[in-house]
């Protein structure tokens, strides 16, 4: 068992609608979407924030692109976009420390 609820995804103990799979990198859609399409991007490994991340965890962020990259290839966002964010802290509005990137797409194409 574990504390983190995207390590306990990652463990198939908590439930989740998985998108994407590969050996580094998980990817499920947020249970509250603010977008049409919304899903979140985690390294397998639990790194807690962008804040805490050290050199080693470079590859793994890295990682969790290629899969933004190929969500979007395969969700058919590959010509007209999409949003990554990544909520850092207490002010940058993060809540689940287990680093993530929202992929966001289907809604506004403004800034924000
Ligand atoms: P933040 O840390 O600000 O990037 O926000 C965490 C995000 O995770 C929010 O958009 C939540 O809706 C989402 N979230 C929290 N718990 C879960 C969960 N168990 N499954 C899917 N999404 C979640
Ligand atoms: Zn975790």
């Amino acid at each position: 068992m574990t504390d983190c609820a995207f390590c306990g995804i990652i463990a198939r103990e908590n439930p989740a609608d998985i998108e994407y799979e590969d050996d580094a990198v998980l990817a499920f859609k947020d249970i509250y979407p603010k977008a049409p399409v919304h899903i979140l991007i985690v390294p397998k490994r639990h790194v807690p924030s962008v804040m805490a991340m050290e050199r080693e965890d470079a590859e793994v962020l890295g990682r969790c692109l290629l899969a933004a990259r190929a969500i979007g290839e395969a969700k058919g966002f590959a010509e007209r976009g999409y949003r990554l964010h990544v909520h850092c802290g207490p002010e940058g509005g993060q809540l689940v420390y287990h680093v993530h990137v929202h992929f966001l797409a289907g809604g506004r194409t403004g800034r924000g």
